[in-house]
């Protein structure tokens, strides 16, 4: 069903009925949510190199003009992150950036890392020791590769986009569904909580944006490790002519979201891209990471709205508003969690979803863990800056 997945042994099957059934959704469907939520991030573009070239995509910078951050910039980015009351650092880079990329590699190499994956570890460090806890957006990566790097994550993502095979993953190297669904199960195996997601407009039919929404459930109901799923539009930029897909488009791509997956994974959709005010209704309750002081690289045309105007988007809505952790609260170590979990309803992985080392930045008796902690309990208002 899915293109390219048998070389990647996915062994998913949609129920073609249930997908009929979403695809009769409509917004009227859906009951609007209760709150909204946000996380307070600062965006760490680790790399703009990326072995892929995905045609809707300004992200990345071919060969000779690809950057990477040094630690001491990360360093400066995450402090500022700091200062400003952030919770999370938000580490971006391009797929396997060193692939193809001789003078990332080289750099890598001169640094003392082996591979960006080394490089992201010692980067997720740095954020940690600082007070920030890393969200880290990999690309596809091993499952060997998750298991190292939850070690140092509170969560991870990768947008699963579609699944199906579209020209806007053009090029010699293109990502394929078949990688994204073997990335995602590769994270629910090792207990990485996760963000992953559609982008609505890239080529897909209704039919792929319902199985995509429900392969998304398959795999969570395995391992219970999504926690949110983004539900973005393609935007125009100067590499990308495809147009925006118009509001009714997303109105009812997100009420199928909502009507696919279960309660506990949320619906979020990105407020500098999205009409967002006009898809609450449809079953958005998480706006995500929303960064006060940096800008959005991916896409560096659309600048994050302020805090105050998150408020403004809540207030229009009639819905309280309140800040997150990358990690949501039922991945938190049952202490610090804001509601108890029954144990029927835990999730299952590992024994624990957090490693020992982000599961001490937050129960430590320092600055950062009792910010880490507040925001958990909702005793922080979402517009102040500490
Ligand atoms: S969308 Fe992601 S995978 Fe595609 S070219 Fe951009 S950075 Fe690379």
């Amino acid at each position: 069903m899915f293109p390219a997945a048998e070389a990647y042994d996915i062994d998913i099957a949609v129920d073609e009925s249930a997908v009929d059934a979403l695809l009769a959704v409509e917004p009227a469907d859906i009951d609007p949510p209760t709150e909204l939520t946000f996380a307070r991030n600062v965006f760490v573009p680790l790399t703009t190199a990326c072995r892929y070239t995905c045609s809707y995509c300004t992200y990345y910078d071919v060969p000779g003009e690809a950057t990477l951050m040094s630690p001491e910039a990360i360093r400066d980015v995450v402090q500022t992150g700091v200062a400003a009351g952030c919770t999370e650092a938000l580490f971006t880079f391009g797929d396997k950036p060193d692939d193809r990329y001789t003078a990332i590699h080289d750099q890598l190499d001169e640094w003392g890392y082996d591979s960006i994956i080394d490089y992201l570890y010692a980067a997720c460090e740095i954020a940690l020791d600082e007070g920030l806890l890393p969200h880290s957006n990999p690309g596809d990566i091993t499952q060997s590769e998750f298991r190292r790097l939850r070690e140092v994550n509170s969560s991870m993502g990768v947008m699963l986009e579609t699944t199906a095979d579209v020209d806007a993953h053009s090029g010699g190297r293109r990502k394929t569904p078949g990688q994204r669904l073997n990335t995602i199960r590769a994270a629910g195996r090792e207990g990485v909580p996760f963000t992953t997601g559609l982008l609505v407009g890239i080529g897909e039919t209704w039919r792929d944006r319902a199985e995509s929404l429900l392969a998304i459930r398959e795999l969570h109901e395995r391992f219970d490790h999504v926690q949110e799923v983004i539900v973005q539009n393609v935007v125009p930029n100067e590499r990308s002519d495809f147009e925006q897909p118009s509001v009714e488009t997303m109105r009812r791509a997100v009420a199928m979201a909502r009507a696919a997956l279960p309660e506990e994974i949320s619906v979020q959709v990105p407020p500098n891209l999205s009409p967002t005010g006009a898809l609450i209704d449809c079953g958005v309750d998480d706006l995500g990471g929303v960064s006060p002081i940096t800008d959005d690289y991916i896409n560096p045309d659309y600048a994050w709205p302020a805090l105050d105007e998150l408020q403004s988007i809540a207030d229009d809505a009639g819905l309280p508003l309140y800040e997150r952790l990358p990690v949501y609260d039922r991945y938190l170590p049952a202490d610090c969690r804001r509601r108890p979990v029954a144990a029927a309803d835990e999730p299952a992985a590992h024994g624990s979803w957090l490693s020992p080392a982000v599961r001490s930045a937050i129960t430590a008796s320092t600055d950062a863990a009792r910010r880490y902690r507040a925001v958990a309990a909702r005793e922080r208002q979402p517009v102040s800056q500490s």
